[in-house]
């Protein structure tokens, strides 16, 4: 049988890190792309003398051309974490605009199957708890979300059209607030934040008195539901998160008890539209997947500690430049 060949966008990205090394690892060809605006080489650099795996250093949002076939396209590429999209909305807008139609008209060319990444953000700040696939959301679209709200809703109902229309194999999955190992530890979302603020034994920066909740969902689990998923006949939307739901101010004690550090939370003026609770109904990818997540919350933050205390020391300072909040928060 010949082997598969699958294009990952996002490639040198957090998630697209972990696709691309668990399909070596399942015998596929892996081609990963990248621009490498929040990306970073260092994520992937071991599948470099890969000689199943090949990189393209290109943004999606410009004209996409891959020579031979494809079977499958796993489209990731975009920032995700709330202060990267507040610096480059415009961006952020294109990559999963102008980007999904260039990665949907190659897996047309190709007649391969495509799986885009939606988010929890396509809900808002939810009013309905937890939030199910059938939910609409409350979604303002021009605030400092808007940007990544908007576009990833736009994105899907791009996939849609070009499922009902073309006939493409389409898949969805609505990712939920996911942590681990390779997590940049400057892009603002408060697991590196706070982890690395605990480490430098500076205190933890709570946005608002920290009574919003997320739901936090370790990577291998994560990466375990979208390959079910891109492997079912389901082209719908599933939502891919773990329901184990916690405040902010909770988390962030946790983060203090495991670090062992000293630092104090602290309170700081609230985001613009921070969803005030977050919590997936799996039910769904539960009944069709057969998943769950197996990772609890407790074992998942050791196995993250574990790999920020391995970096160089040097990076825990370096990478702190994005601190200017209230720059992008109007
Ligand atoms: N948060 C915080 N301090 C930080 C970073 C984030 O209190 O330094 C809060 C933020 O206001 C939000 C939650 O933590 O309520 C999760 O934020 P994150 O940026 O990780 O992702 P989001 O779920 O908002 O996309």
């Amino acid at each position: 049988m010949a082997q598969k060949r699958i294009l990952i966008t996002g490639a040198a990205g957090f998630l697209g890190s972990h696709l691309c090394d668990r399909f070596i690892q399942e015998g596929f060809y892996v081609i990963g792309m990248d621009n490498l605006i929040t990306g970073n080489l260092s994520n992937i650099e071991h599948l470099f003398q890969n000689k199943n795996f090949e990189f393209y250093h290109h943004d999606v949002t410009k004209f996409v051309f891959v020579s031979g076939e494809l079977d499958y396209i796993l489209h990731f590429a975009s920032p995700a974490s709330p202060i990267d999209y507040m610096k480059i909305p415009i961006q952020t807008l294109k990559v999963s605009s102008l980007g999904t139609h260039n990665i949907l008209g190659l897996a047309r060319v190709k007649k391969a199957r495509v799986l885009v990444a939606s988010t929890s953000e396509v809900y808002g700040d939810p009013l309905i708890h937890p939030q199910p696939e059938s939910y609409y959301g409350n979604v303002n679209p021009i605030g400092v979300r808007g940007c990544y709200d908007e576009a990833k809703r736009f994105m899907e109902a791009l996939t849609m059209a070009y499922h009902r229309i073309h006939g493409l194999e389409t898949r969805i999955v609505r990712i939920f607030n996911t942590y681990g190992p390779k997590m940049r530890l400057n892009d603002g979302r408060v697991l590196p934040t706070f982890i690395s603020q605990a480490l430098r034994g500076e205190d933890l920066t709570m946005y608002g008195d920290g009574s919003q909740t997320r739901s936090f969902c370790y990577v291998d689990d994560l990466i375990e539901g979208i390959v079910r998923l891109l492997f079912s006949d389901y082209h719908l939307p599933v939502n891919i998160g773990n329901p184990e739901e916690i405040t902010i101010k909770e988390f962030g004690e946790e983060i203090l008890k495991l670090t062992g550090s000293k630092s104090k939370l602290i309170s700081l003026p609230p985001m613009q539209d921070d969803p005030k609770q977050r919590k997936p109904d799996i039910s769904l990818a539960k009944k069709i997947l057969n998943w769950e997540p197996k990772i609890s919350r407790q074992e998942g933050l050791k196995k993250t500690l574990a790999y920020f205390q391995s970096l160089p020391k040097e990076r825990l300072y370096q990478e702190k430049e994005f601190k200017s909040l209230e720059k992008w928060n109007k």
